[in-house]
């Protein structure tokens, strides 16, 4: 479903991803962890997109992303991002965020995107919300309501960089729970997170990332009970 091949990306003099290589099957959940500044939110923009690397390669489906082209709002439709900040237009209802992009970008006709939105609305377990606007809900409710626009796209994989992290404590538990229907539901994840529960009972596989490279990388289990790599082992023990 993504293919990653040698993947660069720098911010002027500051070399953030030195060659990245990277692949997630369909239906795959891949968790991505690593201390601050590893470059996990850069190789998730540029999954999306939202940063053009310096060099490499991006296959999503099959098709290769070419940068330089113009296919980027295309690219972009294969796969929904959720960010920490949930990002909702704060003067529009939760259905007219989420039917926004069907309506504008895919073109949708209105009424069909409605009913869409309804059964994702549902799905995300705020079906008697769609009236509300985002300042009226609980963060946890906004980072649902996020999830349900990106799927609202119809995307092949969902990208999510630290979707708990804004979150208190207490509000965590629901957007996880979304999560893990989702990745049971077959839909192929790429997930940046601090939650280690998650990591460990959803990943199919998890990948640390240090330094802009992926340095070790396994099943929960290798990852979590027998880390290979030094790093793994101080960051590990670091967060625990
Ligand atoms: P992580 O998500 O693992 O914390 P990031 O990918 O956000 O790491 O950042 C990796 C490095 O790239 C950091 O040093 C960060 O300051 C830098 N960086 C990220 N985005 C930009 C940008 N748009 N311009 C300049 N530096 C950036
Ligand atoms: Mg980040």
């Amino acid at each position: 479903m993504i293919d990653v091949q040698g993947l660069h990306k720098s911010f002027g003099e500051l070399h953030v991803l030195r060659g990245i290589d990277f692949h997630v099957e369909p239906g795959e959940v891949v968790v991505l962890i690593g201390a601050s500044g590893s470059g996990k939110s850069t190789l998730l923009r540029c999954l999306n997109c939202l940063e053009i690397p310096n060099r490499g390669t991006i296959t999503l489906d099959g098709e290769a992303i070419d940068v330089q082209r113009s296919d980027l709002n295309r690219a972009r439709q294969k796969v929904g991002m959720v960010f920490q900040q949930f990002n909702l237009f704060p003067h529009r209802t939760v259905l007219e965020n989420i039917i926004e992009a069907p309506v504008h970008v895919k073109k949708e006709k209105r009424d069909a995107a409605i009913q869409t939105a309804r059964m994702i609305l549902s799905q995300v377990g705020l079906a008697d919300k769609e009236a509300s606007y985002p300042s009226q809900l609980s963060g946890g409710q906004q980072q649902r309501v996020a999830i349900a626009r990106a799927l609202a796209m119809q995307p092949q994989a969902m990208l999510f960089d630290e979707p708990t992290s804004a979150l208190d404590p207490e509000l965590v538990g629901e957007v996880l729970a979304v999560m893990k229907e989702l990745a049971r539901l077959g839909m192929t994840m790429v997930v940046v997170t601090h939650e280690m529960g998650f990591a460990r009972e959803v990943a199919d596989r998890v990948i640390f990332m240090a330094d802009g490279v992926i340095a070790e990388e396994g099943t929960p289990e290798q990852i979590f009970e027998a880390p290979q790599e030094q790093k793994t082992q101080d960051f590990l023990r670091a967060v625990r």
